[in-house]
C-alpha cells in the first residue's frame, strides 16, 4: 500500500515504529543500558530507570519477516548450524545478530547488556536467548512464569513478583541507576488506557460487515511491542479507534459485500498478509479477529480488558503475564475463543497450524473438534509458517480455503436465515 493510501493510523504506525527503533538505537550509541526481552516481560519496568532502553527481538523477526527479509535471516541462522525446524523467530534474529543487522529493515538491534527471556510461552525462547548468552556473553535473566490451565494462582503470581523485584535489583547493579516504581507505575497507566482503545478497535469487528480484518490488527500490535507506556502508544491507539469509527459510519469496509466471517487462531502471516488478506476478500471472506490480537490486555482465558486499578504496579504486571495463548490449555483456550466466536458471530474458524510455533499449534486437532461440537462451528486447518516463507504454499492453502469456504455457503443456504454460529450451542467449561 503506498503512503497516499493508508489512513491516518496507518501512517502514523509507520512513524511510532520508526521512532522508536531510531529512539533505541541512538540511545544505545549514547551509553543508554540495553536490554533485549521476550515479548511478555513488562516492559514498563524499564521506564522506571532514567536511562534503560529495551529492544524485543520476536518483534524485530516479524518485522523482518513482514518487509521480506525472513528467509535471508532463517538462512544465515542454518548456515551456522540452527536447524530448520526451530521456531523461524529464533532463527531469524540469531541471523540477524550474528550478521551485525544486515538486511534487517531497522539495521538490527544494538548489543545488549542484559537478555531477559521467560518461560511463559515456550521453552525454545530460553534456549534461544542463551545462544545469544554464549555468543555475546552478555548475562541472561531467566522469568521462571508457570503454565497456567486455569485461573492464576496467588502463589503463582507472588512467584513471579519476587522475581520482577529481582530483575529491578540486578538492574540497579549492572546499571547502576535506581528504579522508581512510580515511573512504572504512570508507564502502567498508559498502558492500560492505550489498550482500552486496542479494545475498542477490536470491537468493529462486531459490525456487519466487520469495520476491521484482522490482517490490521496484525499490523497495529507492532506499538504494543515497542512503544508500550508511552504517551505516543495511548495517543496512537486512541487515533486507531476513533479512525475506525469514522470509517465505520462513513461506510467504509475492509470486506464490503462480507459473505463469510471467520476466526483466526495462531501468529500471524507476517509474510502474506498481502496476499491472503486479498485473496479471501476476493472471496467474500473476512477474517475479523483472531486468537493471537485478542488476548492482548486480557487475562487467561478471556479476551476482555483487564485493566489496571492502580493498585500494586508489580503485582498487576505479575497477573497479566498468562494473557498470552500459548501456555494454556484446552479448557482456557475453548472459554476464550468460544466467547470470541460469539461475540463476533463466526461463521468458521481458520486454525493455521504453524510449522515453527509447536506450543500454539498442539491442541488446535482437539479444538477443532471442541468447536464443532460444542458451538456447532466448522473450521479448517491450514499449514503455515509464521515468518519462514519457504513452509508456506498458496496454491494448497486457498485451495483448502476455497474449499472451506464452499462448505460455509452450502451451510447457510441450507439454514436460510442461518447467521452464523448459535444453533445447537452447549457450554463450554
Ligand atoms: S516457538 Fe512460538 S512461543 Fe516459542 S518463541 Fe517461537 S513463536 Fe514464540
Amino acid at each position: 500500500m503506498s503512503e497516499k493510501q493508508k489512513t491516518q493510523a496507518g501512517k502514523n504506525l509507520t512513524k511510532v515504529v520508526g521512532d522508536a527503533y531510531m529512539d533505541l538505537h541512538t540511545k544505545a550509541a549514547q551509553g543508554a543500558f540495553v536490554v533485549w526481552i521476550a515479548i511478555n516481560v513488562p516492559a514498563e519496568l524499564f521506564a522506571g530507570f532514567e536511562n534503560v532502553v529495551y529492544a524485543v527481538p520476536e518483534s524485530h523477526a516479524a518485522l523482518n519477516a513482514a518487509k521480506g527479509a525472513g528467509v535471508i535471516q532463517c538462512e544465515k541462522a542454518e548456515r551456522l548450524g540452527y536447524s530448520p525446524d526451530l521456531c523461524s523467530y529464533a532463527r531469524i534474529d540469531i541471523g540477524s545478530a550474528a550478521s551485525g543487522g544486515k538486511d534487517s529493515p531497522t539495521f538490527g538491534l544494538p548489543k545488549p547488556d542484559l537478555l531477559v527471556s521467560d518461560t511463559n510461552n515456550c521453552s525454545l525462547l530460553v534456549k534461544w536467548f542463551d545462544a545469544h548468552h554464549r555468543r555475546m556473553e552478555v548475562p541472561h535473566f531467566i522469568i521462571d512464569v508457570p503454565f497456567c490451565y486455569g485461573p492464576q494462582r496467588a502463589e503463582d503470581r507472588r512467584y513471579i513478583v519476587s522475581q520482577f523485584t529481582d530483575l529491578i535489583r540486578v538492574i540497579e547493579n549492572m546499571s547502576g541507576q535506581k528504579h522508581d516504581m512510580d515511573k512504572s507505575r504512570a508507564a502502567i497507566e498508559r498502558t492500560s488506557q492505550g489498550l482500552a482503545f486496542w479494545k475498542e478497535f477490536l470491537g468493529f469487528a462486531r459490525h456487519r460487515p466487520s469495520g476491521i480484518t484482522a490482517f490490521d490488527s496484525f499490523v497495529q500490535m507492532a506499538p504494543f511491542l515497542v512503544a508500550r507506556g508511552t504517551p505516543q502508544f495511548v495517543d496512537h491507539y486512541r487515533l486507531l479507534a476513533e479512525e475506525t469509527a469514522q470509517r465505520v459510519t462513513d461506510g467504509v469496509f475492509p470486506v464490503p459485500d462480507e459473505k463469510f466471517r471467520l476466526f483466526w487462531d495462531n501468529i500471524a502471516p507476517w509474510h502474506q498478509l498481502r496476499d491472503m488478506s486479498a485473496g479471501l476478500a476476493a472471496l467474500g471472506a473476512n477474517i475479523v479477529g483472531a486468537t493471537y490480537t485478542s488476548c492482548i490486555g486480557g487475562l487467561e482465558g478471556s479476551f476482555e480488558l483487564f485493566p489496571y486499578d492502580g493498585g500494586d504496579p508489580l503485582e498487576y504486571c505479575a497477573r497479566t503475564q498468562n494473557c498470552y495463548v500459548c501456555p494454556h490449555g484446552m479448557a482456557l483456550r475453548g472459554k476464550a475463543m468460544a466467547g470470541a466466536v460469539r461475540d463476533f458471530a463466526i461463521d468458521g474458524i481458520v486454525f493455521a497450524s504453524n510449522r515453527s510455533c509447536k506450543p500454539y499449534s498442539l491442541i488446535q486437532m482437539d479444538q477443532q473438534r471442541r468447536m464443532a461440537e460444542v458451538l456447532g462451528v466448522p473450521s479448517v486447518m491450514i499449514d503455515v509458517d509464521h515468518a519462514d516463507a519457504r513452509k508456506y504454499s498458496r496454491e494448497a492453502t486457498f485451495t483448502r480455503l476455497g474449499a472451506f469456504l464452499e462448505r460455509l455457503a452450502a451451510r447457510q443456504t441450507v439454514s436460510g436465515d442461518f447467521k452464523g454460529n448459535t444453533k445447537n450451542e452447549r457450554k463450554v467449561s
